[in-house]
């Protein structure tokens, strides 16, 4: 048997482009994958999701996404891609020692957070550690938060959450930052805004919810506790490219690149979400790339049945 269509990966991308794909009666296969739902199985209350005024927690609302999907005919099947095969059509995808034929594919595998990988930090995620300002910024209203990294993200991030917080401080393992010029001179400049130098978070401390950060100074070693119910990490994402490396064009970042809409370097195969988009990055806009590549999905296919 050959599948029509493949969605690989089940956060709002990869769910949303089945919704699309089996109204279109395409009865796509998802492979949701372990980590099923994707990143905002990380957060708790989402609040800026158009459609749910009272805000959503994050899992639920990925559950919602996912009964849309099956009542439509989507089929899923909740393990890991190990291997694909897109040298020849129909495509194959490997499940382990399954394997699947597939006429097309839709990558959306998203990207993962980076994490600082000390103690305390993953207990604590959602409950004051978290990866997105956007996503988590508003709950932090009149207290202090502590932002980790160096780059554009975390200058972004330090200077989305001054409209929250009562002070951001910025900690940052090198004394100078990699962020673009006019944003690190938006960060030094701001009133609200203080940058600890040569600096890393050792660790996370909290039973519940975060306290405070334990801080090494690396010039003095010295180590000091730094009080703050937020931390909010902005050292880079990675995106979940890895099964496609060296047969899609991936950019130097190694995200997935997109051709004409939503087409990667293969024909019949499709991207969607943040495992192609490193710019926005947000839940609304990933399912709206999930449905511009099932359209894609649904047009390519029609027209190569009418070949
Ligand atoms: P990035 O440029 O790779 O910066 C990551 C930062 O995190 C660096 O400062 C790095 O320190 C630090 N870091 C990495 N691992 C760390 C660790 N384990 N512990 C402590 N610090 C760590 O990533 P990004 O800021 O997410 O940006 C990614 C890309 O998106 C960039 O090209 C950026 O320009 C772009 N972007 C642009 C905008 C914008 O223009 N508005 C906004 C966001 C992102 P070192 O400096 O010491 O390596």
């Amino acid at each position: 048997m050959t599948e029509k269509l493949t969605i690989i990966g089940s956060g709002p991308a990869g769910l949303t482009a089945a919704i699309y794909a089996s109204r279109a009666n395409l009865a796509p296969l998802m492979i949701e994958g372990v980590a099923a739902g994707g990143q905002l199985m990380l957060t708790t209350d989402v609040e800026n999701y158009p459609g749910f005024p009272d805000g959503i927690m994050g899992p639920e609302l990925m559950e919602l996404f996912k009964k849309q999907a099956v009542r439509f005919g989507t089929r899923i099947i909740t393990s890991d891609v190990s291997r694909v095969d897109l040298s020849q059509r129909p495509f194959r995808v490997s499940v382990g020692s399954d394997e699947y034929n597939t006429e097309s594919i839709i990558v959306a595998t998203g990207a993962s957070a980076r994490w600082l990988d000390v103690p305390g930090e993953e207990k604590l995620r959602g409950y004051g550690v978290s990866a997105c300002a956007t996503c988590d910024g508003f709950f932090f209203k009149d207290r202090p938060i502590v932002v980790v990294g160096g780059g554009d993200s975390a200058m972004e991030e330090a200077l989305f959450l001054t409209r929250f917080a009562s002070g951001v401080t910025v900690v940052h393992r090198r004394d100078e930052f990699r962020a673009s010029k006019i944003m690190a001179a938006r960060v030094l400049d701001h009133p609200k805004i203080d940058v600890l130098w040569n600096t890393v978070v050792e660790e996370v401390l909290g039973d519940t919810s975060v306290e405070a950060v334990r801080l090494k100074n690396l010039d003095s070693g010295k180590i000091d506790d730094f009080a703050t119910q937020g931390v909010f990490v902005a050292i880079g994402h990675d995106p979940n490219t890895a099964l496609f490396e060296g047969q899609l064009d991936l950019d130097e970042k190694g995200y997935l690149q997109v051709f004409q809409n939503t087409s990667a370097s293969v024909e019949g195969v499709f991207g969607a979400g943040d495992v192609v988009d490193h710019t926005y990055r947000q839940a609304v806009t990933a399912a709206g790339m999930g449905c511009e590549a099932a359209i894609d999905a649904e047009r390519w296919l029609d027209a190569r049945a009418h070949e």
